[in-house]
């Protein structure tokens, strides 16, 4: 059976040079960083290396890079580092209904202590209206978090415009960047933003490794408290070879950011064109135009079956792709983003993301086209609701 991966917005495989790069640092370079022998030395260079790699991929100094466990990490402390070194110039935040839950979930904690939080809306194709959000600004609020591209509907943010509006009102601004890293060109001082979340699981790197951007001169708390790694902002043993992974993995975006969003690009529109022309009352979901999207990013929804029987039929083919979000995959309910643009439920249960990557090939595409055209039609047939009746 052909094994076709789809879903590299859920996670990538790393590539070999990435694994290559990482293995010496299980073995031979086991040293801890923080000792001040040889072989901690040596591993603290490869740490340091991956700094400057990760820095010099949004264009930001390798002393403003802070290595966590994940990009879910970085979300969770920068929005409660500023709650709590800004709390006495106010507690109001504002974010969208579109966040990925690392962000949302934080914020409804950040609710129960005190902190107020603005959920901004966003348009049908999931773009925030800057003037909504310059309108949502309080004397209170401290900080903005709009994420760069979204996992579930690709849409990319105007950050330059938003972070622009935040500055004149002396807001700091994060972005969640795990989806735009290595899909676009991030230069963290011509998008004027403060903090950036990455992950490596995103752009072909290990799981387990993110990494914090936070401009030069802005103190928030350390998140995990212990020893002084990270410039006393980050305790835990590093995990060395996973840093080390996301230099190289960064290394590798950088080099091949052209070419890697041409190939998704690509695939993904020849993948819609055969859909929408091939297959009956489907629709897209996000950005119509795709330069406004990620590259590999397709959302559609097949009108009167649902997402959950299409990913377990295409499975059975050796086919991998989420349903409207992988976050709520596995329990029923249909996902915040497709609520947020306002997706009627009878299309929103059909909803599938596919995401194509650097190593989809045009046959992948044209198993695909041929499987979900045999996939939709017996579901179809199946169900008692096709038509206009039912729904
Ligand atoms: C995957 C993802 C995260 C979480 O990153 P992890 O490293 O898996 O914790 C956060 N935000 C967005 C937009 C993501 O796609």
């Amino acid at each position: 059976m052909k094994n076709v991966y789809m879903d590299y917005s859920a996670t990538t495989p790393v590539k070999q040079e990435v694994a290559e790069a990482m293995i010496p640092y299980f073995t031979e370079i086991f040293g801890n960083p923080s000792t001040l022998y040889g072989p901690g030395l040596k591993a603290k260079e490869g740490l340091e290396n991956a700094r400057c790699q990760v820095a010099g991929l949004i264009g930001a100094e390798p002393r403003e890079i802070f290595f966590t466990s994940c990009g879910t990490e970085a979300d969770n402390w920068v929005l409660e580092g500023v709650a709590d070194a800004f709390s006495k110039k106010g507690n109001h935040i504002i974010t969208t209904k579109i966040e990925h839950h690392a962000i949302l979930h934080t914020c409804q904690y950040l609710e129960k202590h005190g902190i107020e939080v603005t959920y901004l809306d966003v348009d049908s194709e999931g773009f925030v209206d800057p003037a909504d959000f310059e309108a949502a600004i309080r004397s209170t609020t401290i900080l903005a978090s709009i994420m760069m591209v979204n996992n579930e509907i690709g849409t990319l943010q105007p950050i330059k415009e938003l972070a622009a509006i935040a500055k004149a009102h002396g807001i700091l601004f994060h972005t969640d960047a795990v989806q735009a890293l290595g899909n676009f060109p991030i230069d963290v001082n011509d998008l004027g933003v403060d903090f950036i979340s990455m992950s490596a699981h995103k752009i072909y790197g290990p799981k387990g490794v993110g990494a914090l951007y936070k401009r030069a001169g802005i103190q928030i708390p350390s998140f995990v408290h212990g020893g002084a790694q990270e410039r006393k902002k980050r305790a835990g043993t590093e995990n060395t070879a996973g840093i080390v992974g996301f230099g190289k993995a960064a290394e590798l975006a950088g080099k091949n950011l052209e070419e890697h969003h041409r190939h998704a690009d690509s695939l993904r529109r020849m993948l819609w064109d055969r859909l929408s022309s091939e297959v009956p009352d489907v629709s897209l979901n996000g950005p119509a135009d795709f330069t406004r999207r990620h590259p590999g990013n397709l959302n559609v929804s097949f009108s009167y079956v649902e997402g959950e029987a299409i990913l377990l039929l295409l499975d059975s083919f050796g086919i991998s792709v989420t349903t409207g979000s992988a976050c709520s995959s596995g329990s029923l309910g249909t996902s915040h983003v497709l609520n947020a643009i306002d997706v009627p439920v009878t299309r929103a249960n059909g909803a599938i993301r596919f995401t194509t990557g650097d190593f989809t090939t045009e046959e992948d595409i044209e198993y695909v086209v041929e499987t979900v055209k045999k996939v939709i039609g017996r579901l179809r047939e199946l169900s008692p609701v096709t038509g206009e009746e039912g729904w």
